[in-house]
Formats: structure tokens, C-alpha cells, sequence
């Protein structure tokens, strides 16, 4: 008969199963200290006339000091650059008088007049007398249709050209009357400089920024997949409703649409993006557009124009730009520029 090991107190049973509990404490901890570490935070306030939503997480610093200083960020430049507010209400009141600026000041107005340029003037940062003439300038503003005189008087201050920068990009001077609205760059700009914020606090910072359509990554989900982004459908009552996905692990993607702001005089739809050559609303068979930019400042910029331009030609010289756009028309068939398919695939 085979006997026990007298030396040996316990039990070669009993060993395993206290192996075995210690092993599986230590997964549990293990498996909770991970996971905690990937939970992003997320952190919705009405700014720039519209929801922004911050989601992030990091390896080094909490997520909620990673997203108040992405807010204190987007904060500073709609106080700044916001309608008529801050250093636009001193141009636009200058009456044709150099004014002094800054450098983030230039450099805005110069990324918004390239733009303009490149777009043969569809996206144009002077047309807020037309704005201002529609009601669309403030949410409270009473929204009209404007005669016919009223928009031909407006017109003759718009104009890219009538922004002029000194050469050091130090002054600036609007000529023929000429008033700046810069609500189709700005908020772009805010999502990159939020994004910028957070990556100098911690460079391992993962998530995105979505301003109301105007969405900028932080880094890919949880280090290594790709953030879904839903492009809602503009003809669905249903807010939630996507037309298509797109797979995103940087850059950015901006939507506009003439679901987001609008209204109706006998059942024609008058909305918010307008075709600098006729003072009315962008009638070019588009009801949404959708720029892809490692810029969030140009997406958002791009998408504006892409609606004004439609899709023939259009956009087709977008990717020159470093600009891809996906454009939704009437019909609600679609237009992509050659490129754009490859953030419709995981
Ligand atoms: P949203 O605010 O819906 O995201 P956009 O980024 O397209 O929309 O910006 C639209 C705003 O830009 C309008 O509310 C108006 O103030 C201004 N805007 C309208 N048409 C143009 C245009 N052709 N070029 C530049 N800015 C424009
Ligand atoms: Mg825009």
C-alpha cells in the first residue's frame, strides 16, 4: 500500500485549489483594473451654438481634467470668434479701418480665405450681411425671406477678396463695407485646438470631440480600433437614423446639412448655407455633405463649400485638397469622391 508523505502538510489537493482561488482573485482584479482603464468619459455642453461632446481617456491623466480642458479650450475660441462677438464685432464695426490682430486671428482668417479660394469662392467667410438678412445670424432673430433689392444690395460687400491681410499678417482691413462671419470654420477650429489641448496634457489620450457634426479623434478606441461614425440620414425624422458608417482612427469628418437649420414659407424649405452668388440658400441638389480632412477646421470648412458646389464638377477636385467628400442629393442617391470608400470598410 502506497502511504502519504508525512513531511508534506498539505495535501497536494489542497495546494492546487489555493493555486487555483489565488489565480482566479488575481484575474478578477486584474480584468477590473484594466477595463476601468479603458472607460472613457464623456462630457456634453451646449457651445458654438450646438452640442459638443467630449469622450476621452488617457493613460496619465484623468479623463474629466482631459475633457474640462477641452472645454475651457472650445470656450475661449467661441468667445472669441463666435457671431459678431470678440475680435469679429470689432471688424465688422471698423468701417474699412486697418485693425490690429493676432496671430490666431490671421491665421483663422487666412485658413478661411484659402478655403475661399479653393473653392472658387463657394465657401465665402464674408457673407454675414446675408446671414444677418435671413435670420440666420442668432437663433433669435426673426428668420424671413428677403426681397429680391435687399439681397442685391446685401451681395455687393461679399466677397473674399474684400478681406484684406497685411503682408506680416499682423492688421487687417475689410474694404467695400465687407462683414465677417466665420460659423462654418470656427467650429472645426475649436475641435482641433481642443484636441491639441488634450494631447499636450497627455499624449496617450484616445476619443473624439464631436461639435455638432464636426467630429475630430483624439486616438483610436481603446488604442486600436477605429471610432463608428454614424452620417445621419437628412431626410429621417429619426435623429438616429444613418445613411452610412464610417471607421475612423484620426483625421476628422464634418457634416452639414439643411435639416440643421431652416424654415418654411409656403412649404418651400429655406435653410442656413448659402450660395455666395445669389444670397439664397445652396441649391445645388444637396442635402447633406460630408468632408473628411485630417483638419477638422478644413472638413468643417470643405463641408460647407462641398454643399454650395454640389457634385458636378464640384467636388471632384476636393482630394487635392486633402479633402474627401460624401454628398447626399435630393434624389437621395450619393456622390463619393474616389477615396472616400475606404472609411466605409472597417
Ligand atoms: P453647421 O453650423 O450646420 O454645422 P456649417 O458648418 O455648414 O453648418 O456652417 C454654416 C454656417 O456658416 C451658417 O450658419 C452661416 O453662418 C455660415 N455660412 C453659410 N453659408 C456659407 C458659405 N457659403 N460660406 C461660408 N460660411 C457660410
Ligand atoms: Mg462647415
Amino acid at each position: 500500500m502506497r502511504q502519504r508523505n508525512p513531511r508534506n502538510p498539505l495535501s497536494s489537493s489542497v495546494f492546487l485549489y489555493t493555486v487555483l482561488t489565488l489565480l482566479a482573485i488575481f484575474l478578477i482584479v486584474w480584468t477590473f483594473i484594466t477595463n476601468n482603464k479603458q472607460e472613457y468619459y464623456t462630457k456634453t455642453e451646449y457651445l458654438l451654438g450646438t452640442y459638443v461632446t467630449v469622450r476621452v481617456n488617457g493613460d496619465n491623466t484623468s479623463p474629466v481634467l482631459l475633457a474640462n480642458a477641452a472645454f475651457k479650450e472650445i470656450k475661449r475660441i467661441d468667445k472669441k470668434f463666435g457671431n459678431n462677438n470678440g475680435i469679429i464685432g470689432e471688424l465688422n464695426s471698423s468701417a474699412g479701418e486697418w485693425v490690429e490682430i493676432d496671430q490666431e486671428t490671421a491665421f483663422l482668417l487666412k485658413s478661411a480665405i484659402d478655403v475661399a479660394k479653393n473653392t472658387g469662392g463657394a465657401f465665402d467667410p464674408t457673407l454675414y450681411p446675408i446671414i444677418r438678412l435671413w435670420g440666420f445670424d442668432d437663433i433669435n432673430a426673426e428668420k424671413r425671406v428677403p426681397s429680391s433689392d435687399e439681397i442685391e444690395e446685401a451681395l455687393m460687400s461679399i466677397g473674399y477678396e474684400n478681406i484684406e491681410l497685411s503682408p506680416e499678417g499682423k492688421r487687417v482691413r475689410l474694404l467695400n463695407g465687407a462683414q465677417i462671419d466665420l460659423s462654418g470654420i470656427a467650429k472645426g477650429y475649436a475641435v482641433d485646438m481642443a484636441i491639441k489641448k488634450i494631447k499636450s496634457i497627455d499624449e496617450s489620450a484616445t476619443g473624439f470631440i464631436d461639435a455638432g457634426g464636426d467630429i475630430g479623434i483624439i486616438g483610436p478606441k481603446f488604442g486600436s480600433r477605429p471610432w463608428v461614425i454614424g452620417i445621419r440620414h437628412p431626410r429621417s425624422e429619426d435623429a438616429d437614423k444613418v445613411i452610412d458608417y464610417v471607421y475612423m482612427y484620426d483625421g476628422a469628418i464634418a457634416t452639414s446639412g439643411d435639416y440643421e437649420r431652416f424654415f418654411e414659407v409656403d412649404g418651400v424649405r429655406y435653410h442656413h448655407i448659402f450660395d455666395p452668388e445669389t444670397g439664397y440658400p445652396a441649391d445645388n441638389g444637396v442635402i447633406s455633405s460630408t468632408v473628411i480632412h485630417k483638419s477638422a477646421m478644413l472638413a468643417d470648412a470643405y463641408a460647407t463649400a462641398a454643399f454650395v458646389l454640389g457634385d458636378s464638377p464640384g467636388v471632384t477636385f476636393f482630394p487635392r485638397f486633402g479633402a474627401l467628400a460624401f454628398l447626399v442629393k435630393k434624389d437621395l442617391t450619393v456622390f463619393k469622391n474616389a477615396g472616400f470608400e475606404v472609411y466605409l470598410n472597417k
